[in-house]
């Protein structure tokens, strides 16, 4: 799928930094095996509702990347739209929905345009509902400038056909996060729309001061960058107060910043071993090695046969027999349906401690609890 140079599933890149559009502009897009995973949920759900609302009977289950964990995880996404769009159409007999609804950004964004995965259209009201299948970041409705872009494109399009007065973005993120959503009325959505105008001109011309943070992770120019690489170096050079001793203040500061550094690290190892691999690059003081490797048996029949000739019992060649791991389990038979046939005989332990941000959403660990539970 083209997308736009200020495409809104960046605008919280090109909104904070401003030149990176037009920087990210000279490195290839690619797509990760994720990324492909990704695109064939929001195909799987798009046949899904195209079925239900057009009485279509379509199928695509034959895809590589279809199991049936994926199908229940959609399933979470488009029943919230069938659910909504039921209830829309409750209250208005004119109400509609839309699914991969493409339309144009240009009166806020330049050039830009964008797809909405499932939009619902009533008389008072506009619904945008988005399908996120990534697991690694957990994504919010709130303040969420892509979704509320969506919204202002699609109310662009759409208001003279329904009097909207109300906007609610709602997010469905069945592997993390689960479901949020945002409502504003039509005048807030507008007011965001008119602040960040000026801010997407800048940043189509790519002027504007470099800034990173968080939003970083996916720029294509994050290898390279050099406001990154100051940002992520900046905390360990800091004048500290003892020359010599980090002090506790100064720890958590590191701390607070020790995730996103070490990505950032192993990201630009990467890079480095794939240019080298790739376009035959020196990096001074580097060379490119054979790494570790363990030997193998090629051919396991053959193995097996030789070591019973010489005597080798069964129990003493092949493994056990072994249960697959939970996740293949889970792609075979479906998240759901295996919690239920499995209940009696799945068993959660306890995590390791693990440091993170006060802001996580998990409960603090228990230290005295924790003893007390392993003694009794
Ligand atoms: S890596 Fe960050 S600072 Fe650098 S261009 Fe991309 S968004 Fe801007």
């Amino acid at each position: 799928m083209k997308h736009a140079l200020l495409a809104p599933s960046a605008a919280h890149r090109w909104l904070n930094c401003t030149p990176s559009a037009r920087l990210e502009e000279s490195f290839p897009e690619s797509e990760s095996t994720a990324a492909a995973e990704g695109t064939f949920a929001h195909h799987f759900a798009e046949v899904t509702l195209q079925n239900f609302l057009h009485n279509k009977n379509e199928k695509c289950e034959e895809n590589s990347y279809y199991s049936k964990s994926l199908e229940e995880y959609v399933s979470v996404y488009t029943d919230c739209v069938i659910e909504k769009y039921v209830q829309a159409k409750n209250q208005d007999e004119s109400a509609e929905c839309l699914i991969e609804h493409k339309f144009s950004l240009t009166d806020f964004v330049p050039a830009s345009f964008g797809h909405a995965d499932a939009v619902i259209l009533s008389n008072g009201s506009l619904e945008i509902i988005d399908l996120k299948y990534g697991k690694g970041v957990p994504v919010k409705a709130q303040n969420n400038s892509q979704l509320r872009l969506y919204a202002l494109g699609v109310y662009a399009e759409m208001s003279f056909l329904y009097d909207i007065k109300t906007v609610t973005v709602t997010i469905v993120q069945p592997r993390n996060g689960g479901i949020s959503s945002e409502t504003m009325t039509i005048e807030e959505l507008l007011n965001w729309g008119e602040k960040i105008k000026p801010i997407a001109q800048t940043a189509f011309k790519g002027e504007g001061e470099f800034k990173a943070g968080r939003h970083c992770q996916f720029c294509r120019a994050a290898n390279l960058c050099r406001a990154l690489a100051n940002y992520n170096l900046e905390k360990v050079k800091a004048d500290f107060d003892n020359p010599d001793l980090l002090n506790d203040d100064e720890i958590a500061e590191i701390l607070t910043r020790a995730d996103d550094t070490i990505k950032w690290l192993n990201s630009i190892k990467e890079y480095a071993l794939s240019e080298s691999l790739k376009n035959g690059k020196r990096w001074t003081g580097f060379k490119i090695v054979e790494g570790r490797s363990v030997r193998k048996i090629v051919d396991a029949e053959k193995a097996a046969e030789i070591l019973k000739a010489n005597g080798g019992e069964d129990s003493e060649i092949w493994k056990p027999k072994e249960l697959l791991g939970l996740t293949a389990l889970e792609k075979n038979f479906g998240k759901k349906k295996l919690s239920e046939m499995l209940a009696e005989v799945i068993q959660k332990p306890n995590g390791a401690p693990t440091l993170v941000s006060e802001s996580d959403p998990r409960p603090e660990w228990n230290n005295v609890k924790n003893d007390f539970d392993e003694e009794n």
